[in-house]
Parts: C-alpha cells; structure tokens; sequence
C-alpha cells in the first residue's frame, strides 16, 4: 500500500516574509528548502536539495497555507 505523501509544515509567517522580499525565492514542501529562482506562482519545480518536485513559489504557497 502506497503511503500518503508527507508535507513538511511551513509556518505563514515565513511565507509572507518571502512574499514581501519580492525576490523569487521559493518553498520545497517536501523538505522545507528555499529555492532561488522560482516565480511567485510556480507549481512542481524540482528541489535541489531532496530532488522532489515540490517547490512552489511564495504566493502558491500563501493560497495553500491560507485556504
Ligand atoms: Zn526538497
């Protein structure tokens, strides 16, 4: 049986600072990286640290953490 994917819990207010920087900067949600270079409102890009494609730009996250 396939276990369900597990998140790392990243705090709101670490987001709102990445949303406020501006500066591209990203979330993986698999391992709690930041990643540079990733659109405010990127989906999937693959993580340089683990390798997953779980990187999402600040403001995806805000919806996500928000909603
Ligand atoms: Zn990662």
């Amino acid at each position: 049986m396939k276990q369900p994917k597990k998140y790392v819990e990243i705090d709101i207010d670490r987001i709102i600072d990445l949303c406020e920087q501006d500066d591209n900067l990203g979330i993986c949600r698999s391992c709690g990286e930041e990643a540079y270079g990733v659109e405010p409102d990127a989906r999937r890009y693959k993580c340089e640290s683990c390798g997953a494609r779980s990187v999402y730009g600040a403001e995806e996250l805000l919806v996500m953490v928000a909603g």
